[in-house]
């Protein structure tokens, strides 16, 4: 590709509404644009490194024998209304009418869609196993998009969706896929960790997530070091806690005036944050519920709404906590009022513990379970912390951020159920598909293979999804090194080694600039200085090594750069 006649343009200064480093090198790289809040152009230089990815995906996953199709972004409510996510699903859901005032969605995911082609098509166990899939866009109103394309409201997303006919064919259907998984990651070059996850919204039983790791993740992850143990922190286990034989001493009252906050009664009781009991008030679909951690745990909402088997957990009104006389940071389950009562596991374990006292200004000192209060339900709700034990083989967990690049699901018959969609099993009774749907953020993956390999320059893509092999510049307006390069450049083109040939009457500087922000893995360079000692030099981005080639000895560069990986 000559850059004089592509549409190329690079930036040298950082957007002023990019926080990370994968959104500021995309603008400035001249790899995407903003439209409009989480709503992005890939440009030519973009759209190359998404086709890189999607051709990835594709090989991967026509080989494990997934079938290729597409479905419409815009979806009629019906559908939704038949599996019940028009009223479930929440504010990401973009609902539209048509002229007729029809209602509509921008699809956020396919389940919906997918699961009423299966029902259609596949009228027999002998038609199963099956597994589909598109590349396509989703519409997601987030509530904040952010990261550019890594949190965007439009993006591309690879779904599939499996249909087996029991349940030992659907978890092979669902190995298939996440080996899969393994060798596309694998093949972008990505430090990652499978991690066990939370179903969410998308619902179903298994599922795991693909984390890129990165600091600029937004999800925690907790792993152990001894085993293969990882999971996001909305569904990691904690392990059990070594019990204590400490005595039980009486329960006293104590002044603890002012001192609302953990850190503050801590402090002022001289007494270590994980020896008080920490109370939250909740109220789980406006049942009011006391909520006890130990003083240094912090609450996992999504694990407690799980266990209450609630839909939505809110903060405790005021209203509610003045109703019940619970004066706001002396709370505590000790002569707590009539109301449910659940306490992490760990709080069962803890001895001479400090609380609240429900009075203002005081808090417990040694209250003890069940001595001294009541707990209607243990559950394991806090989030793990680094160092806490891992409930596999009991070693230590550690704690890192991560990228949601890629998500797997059993679903079982969650949506076969609901819409109804089934087939004639081998006694010719009716049955729902047991399914698995798998996404992969397309998008997202650039970016976070930008936040993993990058330096102050630029960005340094991998081969596998470099926009092109290499940069080919000349320096300078010397007729030689031009008529050098124009000759270099259609042998390279011959060996169809995608070439970005910087033909463009500019400044050597601007080049070299130009093509480090780009980060192909080899820049081939031709200058006068080089050509008058007979000289050429390849440039590989990653270690910044130099090589250089006799200009008798082109083939040898040819061959060497075909080879590179
Ligand atoms: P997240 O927790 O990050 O919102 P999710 O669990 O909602 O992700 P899924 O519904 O599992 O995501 O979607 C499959 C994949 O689509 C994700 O693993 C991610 O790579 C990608 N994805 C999801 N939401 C976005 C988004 N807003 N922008 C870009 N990619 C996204
Ligand atoms: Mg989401």
């Amino acid at each position: 590709m000559r850059q004089s006649k592509y549409f190329f343009y690079t930036l040298r200064e950082d957007p002023k509404d990019a926080e990370v480093i994968s959104h500021k090198l995309m603008i400035r790289a001249g790899l995407i644009s903003k439209v409009s809040s989480g709503i992005y152009n890939y440009l030519p230089v973009g759209t190359r490194i998404i086709q890189k990815i999607e051709n990835i995906i594709r090989e991967e996953l026509n080989a494990a024998g997934a079938v290729e199709i597409v479905m419409p972004i815009v979806q009629p409510a019906q559908l939704w209304k038949r599996s019940g996510r028009w009223e479930h699903y929440g504010k990401e859901l973009l609902r539209i009418k048509d002229r007729k005032d029809n209602d509509y969605v921008l699809g956020p995911t396919h389940e919906e869609v997918i699961t009423d082609i299966a029902g259609k098509f596949l009228k027999s166990y002998k038609q199963l196993p099956q597994t589909l899939y598109q590349i396509h866009t989703k519409f997601r109103d987030e509530i904040r998009p952010r990261f550019g394309v890594m949190r965007a409201r439009e993006f591309v997303m690879k779904d599939a969706y499996s249909f087996d006919a029991d349940l030992q064919s659907m978890e092979k259907s669902y190995e298939k896929m996440r080996d899969a998984y393994i060798r596309i990651f694998d093949r972008i070059g990505f430090d990652y960790k499978i991690v066990k996850a939370d179903s969410g919204a998308i619902g179903g039983s298994v599922s795991e997530e693909f984390m890129v790791l990165s600091e600029v993740g937004e999800d925690k992850l907790a792993y152990c070091d001894s085993c293969s143990y990882a999971a996001n922190i909305e569904a990691a286990v904690a392990g059990q806690i070594r019990q204590t034989d400490q005595q039980e001493k009486p329960i006293e009252t104590v002044e603890t005036p002012g001192c609302k906050t953990i850190e503050k009664v801590a402090r002022f009781l001289n007494a270590p944050e994980d020896r008080l009991i920490k109370t939250i008030m909740i109220e789980a679909d406006k049942e009011p519920v006391m909520v006890l951690l130990a003083g240094d745990d912090t609450l996992n909402e999504i694990k407690l709404a799980r266990k209450l088997g609630a839909k939505e957990i809110t903060p405790a009104s005021e209203e509610t906590l003045s109703r019940l006389l619970l004066p706001a940071g002396f709370m505590g389950p000790v002569g707590a009022p009539d109301i449910k009562i659940v306490a992490d596991i760990k709080i069962k374990e803890m001895k001479n513990a400090g609380c609240g006292a429900n009075i203002q200004d005081k808090h417990f000192i040694n209250a003890n379970y069940p001595r001294d209060f009541k707990v209607d339900q243990f559950f394991d709700i806090r989030n793990v912390k680094s160092g806490d034990p891992c409930p596999k083989c009991g070693g230590s967990l550690n704690i890192t951020s991560g990228i949601e690049v890629g998500h797997i699901f059993q679903l079982g018959d969650k949506y076969s159920k609901s819409m109804d969609a089934g087939f004639l099993y081998t006694d010719g009774k009716k049955r729902h598909f047991l399914m698995g749907c798998y996404g992969i953020g397309i998008g997202r993956i650039a970016a976070a293979a930008i936040e993993q390999s990058h330096d102050k320059y630029g960005i340094i893509w991998q081969s596998s999804i470099a926009p092109f092999k290499i940069s080919l510049l000349s320096l300078g307006n010397d007729k030689e090194v031009i008529d050098f390069t124009e000759e270099l450049y259609k042998k390279f083109e011959q060996a169809d080694i995608e070439t970005l040939y910087d033909d463009r009457d500019e400044r050597a500087g601007i080049k070299l600039a130009d093509s480090d922000l780009l980060g192909c893995p080899i820049t081939v360079i031709v200058g006068k200085r080089g050509m008058k000692s007979g000289f050429i030099e390849a440039k590989i981005r990653k270690t910044g090594e130099k090589k250089q080639y006799k200009i008798d000895d082109i083939d040898d560069m040819i061959e060497w750069i075909r080879d590179y990986r």
